[in-house]
């Protein structure tokens, strides 16, 4: 039967990983997969997840089956971190095989109970986030995340979306960090978003994958946790991946918020039932790592320093890049204020296959950049080559 399947296009972004492994230019730079690097190029495993994979060698007594919810102090402590001291009683949460296993989860979860629900994005955002509802068999709505301007974050878009969509469906906002546009609401506009929700019966599913990454771990948090303040009911994904750098170990969670502790069971239960029957148990390995981490004073606080030192280098190339000539022009005026890994560039096709062919520089094709990958002695040779490739 395999020959009457459909065709599949390839992944346009992981097409990209092999091209620049095959590309033999010295001083190629990959600014398309969203990982972060030094200025060496590399990704190199945190001090604080060695320390605590040697302690895991070193103690861990057994190996044997967890259950479904895999490591339940592990969604404990990142419900903490997360949600704070103050919200993460009213949560409960399971790990999951990264952050997109905690959204396929999530779409399950949206699917279940014989209500039928449409899941609502605002646009562009993260290239797996309509293919994944999609094929959990939602109807997907799209509205524009970004302003007519192009700098902020368009509020009244979403108002009018909420007031299209009917009441059950569910909205998806990326809690910080937004992938790819680097434009999140700002911190008094959450409560507004969460008010307008919560008046129209429409349930928030957060995507959380760069907390840390914008301005601070728990500032990355506030807005997401004042908007939770407004709701009744909100369903979040935490992708652990980028901010402990545990990428191909897979470690995320499920956290299910609301006030009805039957409803926070049942929730849990129909989700231990969807991971039961998709992977059965999620690997151990990356959470164990996380919770030997934020169960532990020291190695938490030396998780910190390094995630610090990752966002302050981040921040330093946007402050570069926005301070460099024509920056306006090339799109960059913006990235100062922005927050997470990306910006998105307005590139075309033939301008991002230029970066490529001539200056070595490898861009996500709808224009997204990491700038988490960006040195920053080499801002100036970036710049140079955007305005080259854009503006001639
Ligand atoms: N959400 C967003 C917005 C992302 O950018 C990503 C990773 N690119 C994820 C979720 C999922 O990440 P992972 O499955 O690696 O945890």
């Amino acid at each position: 039967f395999f020959s009457c399947l459909d065709a599949q296009k390839p992944d346009p972004l992981l097409s990209l990983i092999e091209a620049f492994a095959s590309d033999q230019r010295p001083g190629k730079l990959d600014l398309s997969v969203g990982v972060y690097r030094d200025d060496h190029g590399r990704t190199p495993v945190m001090r604080a997840v060695k320390l605590a994979e040697e302690r895991l060698v070193r103690d861990q007594p057994s190996k044997s089956y967890l259950g479904p919810d895999g490591d339940r102090r592990f969604a404990e402590c990142l419900g903490e971190l997360v949600l704070g001291r103050g919200l993460s009683g009213q949560a409960r949460g399971i790990q999951t095989v990264g952050g997109t296993g905690a959204l396929s989860i999530a779409a399950g979860l949206l699917g279940a109970g014989g209500v039928s629900r449409k899941i609502w994005l605002g646009t562009p955002t993260w290239s797996n986030h309509l293919p994944l509802f999609a094929a959990a068999g939602l109807p997907v709505r799209t509205y524009s995340h970004v302003d007519e301007q192009g700098g902020g974050f368009a509020l009244d878009a979403f108002l009018a979306a909420v007031q299209q969509a009917s009441p059950g469906d569910a909205f998806l906002l990326q809690g910080c960090g937004h992938n790819p546009t680097g434009i999140d609401p700002d911190i008094a506009t959450w409560t507004k978003i969460g008010r307008a929700l919560a008046d129209r019966g429409l349930i928030p599913l957060i995507d959380l994958a760069y907390q840390g990454f914008g301005a601070g771990v728990e500032e990355d948090a506030r807005g997401m946790r004042d908007l939770l303040g407004v709701v009744p009911e909100a369903v979040i994904a935490v992708s652990c991946n980028k901010t402990f750098g545990l990428y191909r170990d897979r470690v995320g969670a499920l956290l299910c918020y609301g006030n009805d502790a039957a409803g926070l069971d049942l929730a849990m239960a129909n989700a231990r039932g969807i991971a039961r029957c998709s992977y059965s148990m999620p690997p151990d390995h990356g959470a164990a790592v996380v919770r030997t981490i934020l169960d532990d004073a020291g190695l938490a606080a030396i998780w910190r320093e390094e995630l610090d030192a990752m966002r302050n280098r981040l921040r330093a190339t946007r402050r570069a890049l926005a301070a460099s000539p024509g920056a306006d022009a090339l799109g960059l005026g913006g990235v100062a204020g922005q927050g997470g890994m990306f910006c998105l560039l307005p590139l075309d096709g033939a301008q991002v296959e230029r970066l490529r062919s001539r200056f070595a520089i490898f861009v996500a094709p709808d224009g997204r950049v990491n700038l988490a990958a960006l040195p920053l002695e080499r801002v100036g040779a970036f710049t140079e080559a955007l305005a080259d490739v854009a503006l001639r």
